[in-house]
């Protein structure tokens, strides 16, 4: 790592991105925090009379993302002018600012697609020295960066936060074969001194440790409970708080994580293992599929396994 990080941009400003942005920003290290261009006004949009074009609009992800993360109960665990110190916008108009921070994360959907798409771009305004990495939850580093140049991808590598990041003091770093190795230490020291947490590193295999053997565990547990009856209640039950698990009930976590994310994460392993009884594990289960169809993805859209009310 050539310099300190100082400044960074979250791109993708969902649930994770939003939550990084705010724990770098309590850390004293302002944020960029951009997102994708509405293609669609709201109601209230529409009632303003504003256009796609007007910036309220074309900013409207990531400054709602913030403004939603200040109003949680009880507060996140953030001195509360934190969100001063994230400035939200949108990609397209702010793209010229990545070469002025230290540390760019993406944070967007779990595609690889979107995100090889993501990061072409990003290299057209990134300046040697710039920190790049992503958050994916088990998609190829190394394949992220094909087509990258050389000195792109010694600086790339996977950072992977847990949900909530202001909880959570996990974060797998996941090198790239060409990642530089000094890179690698520095960013897992600043991870560690400047933002509380625990690092493990991890290799780059489909959804590197946390996420296969999580993956795995709630993925055995539908079958079971198809099989044997079980429901969501009674699993939750010997799962959360009464097993001292305060806030990793399962399918309180499903709902947390968000059923599109989940059901990419496990698509991610199916795609790129070769073995036909673990290919048969993470397949998944046609129950998770028509909950996604029908935009029943939790909490981010009020109904997942539970119903928001
Ligand atoms: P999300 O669906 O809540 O948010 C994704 C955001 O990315 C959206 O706001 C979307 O508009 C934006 N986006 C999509 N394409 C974009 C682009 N090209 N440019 C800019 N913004 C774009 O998803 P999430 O749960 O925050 O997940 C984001 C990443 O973090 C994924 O790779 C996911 O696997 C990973 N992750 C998720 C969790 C979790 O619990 N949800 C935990 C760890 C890691």
């Amino acid at each position: 790592m050539n310099k300190p990080i100082r400044k960074a941009a979250v791109i993708g400003s969902g649930i994770m991105g939003s939550g990084i942005a705010a724990q770098l920003a309590n850390a004293g290290i302002p944020c960029l925090l951009l997102d994708i261009v509405p293609k669609q006004l709201t109601e209230a949009e529409t009632a303003k009379g504003y256009t796609l074009d007007h910036p309220a609009v074309r900013n409207r992800l990531a400054t709602a993302a913030i403004a939603h993360l200040s109003k949680i109960k009880p507060a996140p665990l953030y001195d509360e002018s934190f969100a001063q110190r994230i400035t939200p916008g949108n990609l397209e108009d702010h793209l010229a600012l990545i070469s002025e921070v230290d540390w760019v994360i993406e944070v967007v959907v779990e595609n690889l697609d979107v995100k090889k798409q993501l990061l072409a771009t990003v290299e057209q305004h990134w300046k040697p020295g710039i920190v790049i990495s992503s958050n994916t939850s088990g998609i190829s580093i190394n394949a992220m960066v094909e087509g990258r140049s050389e000195e792109f991808r010694k600086h790339f590598l996977g950072t992977h936060f847990f949900n909530p990041p202001r909880y959570m003091k996990l974060i797998e770093v996941i090198p790239g074969i060409e990642t530089d190795p000094s890179l690698v230490k520095e960013l897992s020291r600043f991870c560690e001194r400047k933002l509380g947490k625990t690092v493990v590193l991890a290799k780059d295999t489909p959804n590197f440790i946390a996420n296969r053997i999580g993956t795995f565990g709630l993925l055995v547990t539908l079958r079971e409970m198809a099989e044997k009856g079980y429901t969501v209640e009674e699993v939750d039950a010997v799962t959360g708080p009464a097993m001292g698990r305060p806030k990793s009930a399962t399918f309180r976590t499903l709902d947390l994580v968000g059923l599109d994310t989940f059901v990419h994460v496990a698509d991610n392993v199916f795609a790129n293992v070769d073995d036909e009884a673990e290919k048969k594990v993470f397949e998944a289960p046609e129950v998770l599929k028509e909950m996604v169809t029908r935009r029943w993805l939790g909490e981010k859209t009020g109904q997942g396994f539970y119903k928001k009310i």
